[in-house]
């Protein structure tokens, strides 16, 4: 992954606020003077669910869809890191658009499905305290002004597959929003490597688990052990809670009896037991 911060990355809209049962005045399809504008020079936030789904309808592996596609960064403050989509060096275009529209539609991420919706987030969000949409008005963008009355912004929501995307990222999303990433310093290399390698390059993840001791510290259910093998799905989850565990120190894992042995006797111990 190249890297650059998100303040370089992320460009201006001119957001406007709304509710979920507000009009959302704007209609988007093929026959715009605009169709595919707004995949060039774009700042996509991937989340881990969005890797998971690009990867697979690439038919290639986490790492590789992070070396070919994938940029890091960082949020201001420098604390929490953040993965955007890689748009093409020349022309600046997503890699996956075409003539006939996006490539991946069915599995396009999060922000894709969302825009011109944008969801913000309180300066210090938590569980409780939860962000707004808005709606971007882009000069580039022709939709709007042309769909009024026909749908709502939780029909929109609804229309673009989003649930999915926010059923399957609430366990992020928990985690991102955890009050310990404003208490802390910023990750150091190791958690880093950590996090991102949970996040974002499942299948290396996966490796982790299963090739190295991990199975033989923790305590996971056979059959929850089984499913990890195959199932991305279940393994994004797993790897949410390792995360709690190891940056925040939840009670999301169990440590066999020996290992919780070690860790209560050695430094080396601890560390040994949370995968260091
Ligand atoms: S992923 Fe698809 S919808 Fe999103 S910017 Fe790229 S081409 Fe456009
Ligand atoms: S109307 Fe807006 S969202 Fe739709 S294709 Fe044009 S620029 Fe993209």
């Amino acid at each position: 992954m190249a890297e650059e911060t998100v303040e370089q990355a992320v460009g201006h809209a001119h957001p406007v606020q709304l509710g979920a049962d507000d009009a959302l005045d704007f209609r988007c399809d093929c026959s715009r003077d605009c169709f595919t504008d707004c995949c060039r020079d774009v700042s996509i936030i991937l989340t881990p669910y969005d890797v998971l789904r690009m990867k697979r309808a690439l038919r290639i592996d986490s790492g590789t869809f992070l070396d070919r596609y994938a940029i890091l960064s960082c949020t201001r403050d420098k604390k929490l890191p953040v993965v955007l989509l890689r748009m093409n060096a020349g022309d600046k275009r997503c890699p996956f658009v075409t003539q006939g529209g996006c490539s991946i539609y069915a599995h396009r991420p999060w922000a894709c499905r969302m825009y011109p919706l944008g969801q913000a987030q309180p300066d210090h969000p938590t569980p409780t305290e939860r962000g707004h949409y808005f709606l971007m008005r882009e000069e580039f963008c022709h939709g709007h002004g042309q769909g009024k009355g026909t749908r709502t912004v939780r029909e929109w929501i609804r229309e673009q597959g989003i649930d999915t995307f926010e059923m399957m990222g609430a366990s992020f999303e928990r985690l991102m929003l955890n009050e310990s990433w404003q208490k802390q310093e910023p990750l150091s290399p190791d958690k880093l490597a950590m996090y991102l390698m949970a996040c974002f390059d499942l299948d290396r993840f996966r490796r982790f688990v299963f090739e190295t001791r991990f199975l033989e510290l923790f305590d996971v259910h056979e059959d929850r052990a089984e499913a990890l093998k195959t199932n991305d799905e279940e393994l994004l989850e797993f790897a949410m809670d390792w995360l709690r565990f190891s940056l925040f120190q939840e009670k999301t894992m169990r440590l066999k009896a020996n290992a919780a042995e070690a860790k209560r006797r050695t430094p080396a111990g601890e560390a040994a037991a949370a995968g260091h």
